[in-house]
């Protein structure tokens, strides 16, 4: 498999020049809203203004609360930054969280104690001083009329979020979205009418619904109940979710499963007096306080000793959703520390589930690798050729990796059929997320693309015809919607 480096000089095909200008520094990068990046070529150009005419389907992301519509240039990067998330393990359990709600005379003494500011300050600093935010910035200044600094920029921001309901309308509308696929496992606890309250808010995008397996399984795994009881409980869950309005009060269009980042290696498991003695036996090894948490010690252990039993859970899932021709999403990339095991995420540790053979065939569920494989971008793209059930989805490193996508797109693009890949951003916490994506994926999108016309490789209609695949096509296809 090659690396990063010889894949930039394997990626011209015809058109490296046109690749390494496009990589190329500049003191004009193109920023207006028609721009597409230095040294793109006039085909890039001419493509992105087609694809912005496009709507995009986000296939994987999450729905927001309202309760970033005032904020500081710290708080911004606190919410944007996955190496800001675990912020409260850097301290005694309980003492962050203190230190946020503390008056003035506290947040001193708990800093003498902890030296809260300061590591969250260590937190913060690198994160803002990365690439990323420096380009978000002159996009967001764009957008918002105003300076490109990043205090001009949370300035501006802050006048909009008296009315964020009509700042997230603005984003979605000018980001042309059609379809947000949620993951309603990630809201930060948000019930039935602050999730319609986001929904509301970015109409004329329709929000639709996937269903987490992991948040079903948590609140039962954490009960001593028998591995039967689970099942069935497990079961009832999926029907009312799948067949009629069981998440949060709304039909569900597909399924996700968090579960590669933490067991690693997924195996189907069709066995139930497999799993029963596992899950009796982590019963007893609980009982007995044998089983480090999650977040401490040793993270493998904790999973180890469960696994037969959430590999034979998650099959379940992926079972309802093959008896529905519906898609089950497998985050297989990119993500979280320490909540996901990056070592466990490797897209070919995902093979056996997508082949989901019994009794000698291999079956073919709808699985859909989601964040891009990141960084491992190779491995999911050939198990994804390899396999005509396995999608390839391009969220959280698009935007993450932000120029660095041009090169992404090109890589997926050798191998991944056109009609297998989907956009999509993992969106969380900020309105923006959503934005950049789309605004990033169309223009790197257009990007690649061009330099595949202008190689004589595509012609301008094929490149067309792919883009509105990746951008929508294919989610409608897979999801069964009809716009
Ligand atoms: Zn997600």
């Amino acid at each position: 498999m090659h690396d990063r480096r010889e894949f930039l000089s394997l990626a011209g095909v015809g058109g490296g020049g046109l690749l390494l200008g496009a990589c190329a520094p500049s003191d004009s990068i193109g920023l207006g809203p028609a721009g597409v990046g230095a040294g793109a070529s006039p085909t890039a150009d001419a493509l992105h203004d087609i694809f912005k005419t496009i709507a995009a389907d986000d296939t994987h992301c999450h729905p927001l609360t309202f309760d970033d519509a005032e904020t500081t240039t710290d708080e911004f990067v606190e919410r944007l930054a996955l190496s800001a998330f675990p912020m409260d393990r850097y301290f005694p359990r309980g003492v962050y969280q203190e230190w946020r709600n503390a008056d003035p005379a506290r947040r001193a003494a708990l800093d003498a104690e902890h030296d809260v500011a300061r590591a969250r300050a260590a937190v913060l600093d690198q994160a803002e001083v990365t690439v990323f935010l420096r380009f978000m910035v002159k996009e967001m200044a764009a957008f918002l009329e105003c300076d490109p600094t990043f205090e001009a920029v949370i300035e501006a921001r802050n006048a909009r979020g008296a009315d964020y309901g009509g700042y997230l309308r603005d984003l979605f509308a000018d980001a042309n979205i059609g379809n947000a696929m949620l993951d309603m496992g990630y809201r930060e606890g948000m019930n039935a009418e602050q999730v319609a309250r986001f929904e509301t808010a970015i109409a004329p995008t329709t929000g639709r619904r996937i269903l987490r397996v992991d948040t079903i399984l948590g609140g039962l795994l954490s009960e001593d109940l028998t591995i039967e009881e689970i099942e069935a409980e497990l079961m009832r869950q999926i029907e009312e979710g799948l067949d009629g309005t069981g998440n949060l009060g709304q039909p569900s269009y597909g399924m996700k499963s968090y579960l590669l980042p933490r067991i690693g290696l997924i195996k189907p498991l069709f066995d139930r007096a497999v799993a029963r003695r596992n899950w009796d036996e982590f019963r007893r090894l609980r009982a007995r306080g044998e089983v480090p948490a999650s977040d401490t010690q040793d993270r493998d252990i904790h999973w180890d000793v469960q696994t037969d039993t959430l590999r034979y859970l998650h099959s379940l899932a992926l079972e309802a959703c093959l008896e529905r021709d519906m898609p089950m999403q497998f985050h297989a990339g990119d993500g979280e520390a320490p909540r996901g095991i990056m070592r466990n995420q490797d897209p070919f540790l995902m093979e056996e589930m997508v082949r989901f053979e019994r009794d000698g065939v291999m079956r073919m569920p709808q699985v859909i690798l989601i964040h891009a494989g990141y960084p491992l971008i190779g491995r999911g793209t050939w198990l994804t050729h390899l396999y005509p059930n396995c999608h390839f989805e391009l969220s959280l490193a698009t935007p993450l990796i932000h120029h660095g996508l041009l090169r992404m797109y090109l890589e997926v693009l050798e191998v991944v059929p056109l009609s297998k890949i989907l956009f999509g951003s993992d969106a969380y916490h900020l309105p923006e997320f959503y934005w950049l994506a789309a605004k990033w994926g169309r223009r790197f999108l257009a990007q690649a693309l061009g330099i595949y016309v202008d190689a004589g490789i595509l012609t301008e209609d094929e490149a067309v015809d792919a883009a509105r695949m990746i951008l929508h096509e294919n989610n409608r296809r897979l999801y069964h919607l009809e716009n």
